[in-house]
């Protein structure tokens, strides 16, 4: 699925050079759940970005299901995103002027899905996350727990095929921390590919496969159930 050779990303400030990534090998299979975990400024974020094409990279290769994501174009390169990504971002904002439902909608309106269909799924997420009760809300007339709650729903409705999570839970109290940690289960047992960054080391214990960003790299690859590690 997830493809990334040698992969190098460097930010440059007026004089200063940060290298965010070096040497950056990575493979995801179809249906992995990876969690991601590493110390502040490791490049987890940057790696997030990268592998749902929101930002370029500066050397190295990377290949989605097989296509060379280098040598896309802009339109070509989005039309992926929308087909295949889904992301539950905490910077990836809720549109202001929309309200709940309609931005749960947002991504099955890109993939071209029916309205009876759409209807369907939008209510089944909104329940999904708690928040029925609330599709006529706008987004600034919740909590940041709730909007979160929202960016899931909206990611779980479009069933994304590779689902890109940055601290998902991360504004949430611990029985919500759960059932999302459940429902992402769930999805990926339904065939979603997954990975997670998260600093929280219990819920990266929870995933399958847990690697390490240190310093731009990855530095483990395959520690699986029972032996993952701590940031
Ligand atoms: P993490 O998510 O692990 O905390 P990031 O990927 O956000 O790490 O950052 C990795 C490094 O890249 C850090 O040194 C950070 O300061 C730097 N960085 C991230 N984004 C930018 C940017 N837009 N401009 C300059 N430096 C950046
Ligand atoms: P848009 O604003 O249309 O959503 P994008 O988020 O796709 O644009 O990209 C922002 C800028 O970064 C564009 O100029 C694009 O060329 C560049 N870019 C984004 N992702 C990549 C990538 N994976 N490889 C190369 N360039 C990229």
């Amino acid at each position: 699925m997830l493809d990334m050779k040698a992969i190098s990303k460097v930010y440059q400030t007026d004089m200063v050079q940060t290298h965010a990534l070096r040497d950056f090998n990575l493979h995801v299979a179809e249906r992995e759940f990876v969690a991601v975990t590493g110390p502040s400024g490791s490049g987890k974020t940057t790696f997030l970005n990268i592998a749902g094409m929101l930002e370029p990279f500066s050397g190295g290769q990377y290949c989605l299901d097989g296509v060379d994501i280098g040598k896309l174009n802009d339109n070509a390169r989005a039309d992926l995103r929308n087909q295949k990504i889904g992301f539950i971002f905490q910077g990836f904002n809720l549109i202001p002027d929309l309200n709940l439902y309609e931005n749960v909608e947002v991504p099955l309106r890109y993939r071209g899905i029916k309205s009876a269909e759409r209807k369907r799924r939008v209510e089944e997420c909104l329940e999904l996350v708690g928040l029925a009760g609330r599709a006529k809300h706008l987004p600034q007339q919740l909590s940041g727990g709730q909007q979160q709650r929202v960016a899931i729903a909206r990611a779980l409705a479009g069933r994304p095929r590779f689902l890109l999570a940055d601290e998902p839970t991360g504004n949430l109290d611990s029985l919500m921390a759960r059932q999302v940690m459940e429902l992402l289960e769930q999805i990926n047992r339904e065939g979603a590919t997954i990975v997670m960054v998260t600093h929280d080391p219990e819920l990266a214990r929870r995933a399958p496969r847990n690697i390490q960003i240190v310093d731009g790299r990855v530095t483990d690859f395959t520690l699986y159930q029972g032996r993952s590690m701590d940031t």
